[in-house]
């Protein structure tokens, strides 16, 4: 890997990037990359947009239901209390 990269590790560092893994300086070729490539500018817009999307959908399905209630735990207890 060279200094300036290729088109193709810049969109290999972008999703290293997304997955936190991105050193320092693969973190400053990528800059540097997208500071000369004005391709890789736009493809970088399009690659946040669509991980931005992709974290949205992510995040509103349904999550595990929610933890019983103390009171709901109490009237179950009362209940095993009685038998
Ligand atoms: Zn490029």
């Amino acid at each position: 890997m060279g200094v300036i990269l290729t088109c193709r590790e810049m969109t290999e560092l972008l999703t290293e990037r997304d997955e936190g893994t991105l050193s320092g300086v693969k973190r400053a070729q990528l800059a540097l990359h997208l500071f000369v490539c004005g391709r890789c500018q736009s493809y970088e817009k399009q690659f946040e947009t669509t991980v931005g999307l992709l974290k949205k959908v992510g995040s509103s399905t349904p999550a595990d239901p929610p933890a019983p209630s103390a009171a709901a735990l109490f009237a179950q207890l009362k209940a095993e209390q009685k038998k």
